[in-house]
């Protein structure tokens, strides 16, 4: 397992913004990954489980404490059952924590699954996108939660599965928010669908991603998942290097070194003006350590 000290968080999150962790540690098998976990709560350490960074920012003070970045331990990915003969042809596909969700639509095109495609746009793996609920806005209402059939976890003592119904999904939220488990890997139940139609599924998503996101500068996605409201002013404001980007409403972006501080103040800030014009206080999606 590689132990990294001192290590700048800035690289570990898409918005590119923190300060330095105490300890990073990349696990680089489950064994490892349960072992890290299960010894940090032993001590009574203070500890952070990161995937991909993709609905994280850390703060500009340093981490005191561990992260356990889980992006190498858990790759595998494959078919465990298959019901070719019934009417609906249905399929079980195990998938790591540590599998993104573009090698899980590689897979799925490849084996003709009807994966959920419109995760091609989300940069996370299977399990931040399972303890985030990832999917599409909640007016087209898809999400991850949708194709899963279980879920398993290791809460620091012992390893054992959940089924879908027992995670507490909701739009942008499940179970893991509370109780704070490691993520091992999932069972997908998907029905058949040609690869071809598979990729114009991922094609036509991408390209919905392009044309509505600002992917041209660092960001975390969604800022809020609830209570949005389209109040002229808000795009482009600018705090420092941080600013609510032109192109995407409810997007904010880092222009080049921006402080944490700096996207928060902007947050407060889009949360103040929804208040004093009369809306309900919107709701953040991002996960802030
Ligand atoms: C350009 C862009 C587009 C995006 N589009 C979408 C979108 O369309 N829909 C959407 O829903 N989201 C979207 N997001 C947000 C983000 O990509 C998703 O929330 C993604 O699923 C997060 O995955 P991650 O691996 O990066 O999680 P991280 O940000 O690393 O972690 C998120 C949370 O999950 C926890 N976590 C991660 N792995 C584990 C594990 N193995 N066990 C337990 N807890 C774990 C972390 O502790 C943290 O609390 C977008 C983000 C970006 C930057």
């Amino acid at each position: 397992m590689q132990i990294i000290f001192n290590e700048n968080l800035s690289r570990h999150n898409t918005m590119r913004v923190g300060g330095n962790a105490d300890t990073l540690l990349l696990p680089e098998s489950e064994d490892e990954m349960i072992r890290a976990y299960e010894e940090t709560l032993e001590q009574k350490g203070r500890v952070f489980i990161l995937g991909r960074g993709s609905n994280t920012i850390f703060r500009d003070d340093d981490f005191r404490g561990r992260i356990i970045k889980t992006t190498k331990a858990c790759p595998r990915i494959k078919i465990v059952q298959s019901n070719r003969k019934s009417f609906r042809k249905r399929y079980l596909v195990e998938a790591g924590a540590s599998v993104t969700n573009q090698s899980f639509l590689r897979f799925c095109r490849e084996n003709n699954l009807a994966g959920p495609t419109y995760l091609q746009s989300v940069p996370g793996n299977i399990g931040g996108s399972i303890y985030m609920n990832a999917g599409t806005g909640i007016d087209e209402g898809l999400a991850i939660s949708n194709t899963l059939k279980e879920v398993r976890v290791f809460d620091g003592r012992r390893i054992f599965t959940l089924p879908k119904e027992s995670c507490g999904f909701l739009f942008r939220y499940s179970i893991f928010h509370k109780n704070h488990w490691l993520i091992l890997s999932a069972i997908f139940e998907l029905e058949s669908k040609s690869g071809r139609k598979v990729e114009r599924e991922i094609r036509s998503r991408m390209s919905f991603a392009k044309n509505w996101q600002d992917l041209g500068y660092p960001n975390t996605g969604s800022v809020f998942k609830e209570g949005y409201q389209h109040i002229e002013g808000l795009r482009g404001k600018r705090f420092g290097q941080a600013m609510f980007s032109i192109k995407s409403a409810n997007w904010i972006i880092n222009l080049g070194g921006a402080k944490t501080s700096e996207v928060l103040a902007l947050v407060e800030w889009a949360i103040d003006l929804h208040e004093k014009m009369g809306y309900p206080k919107p709701v953040m999606e991002w996960i802030v350590r």
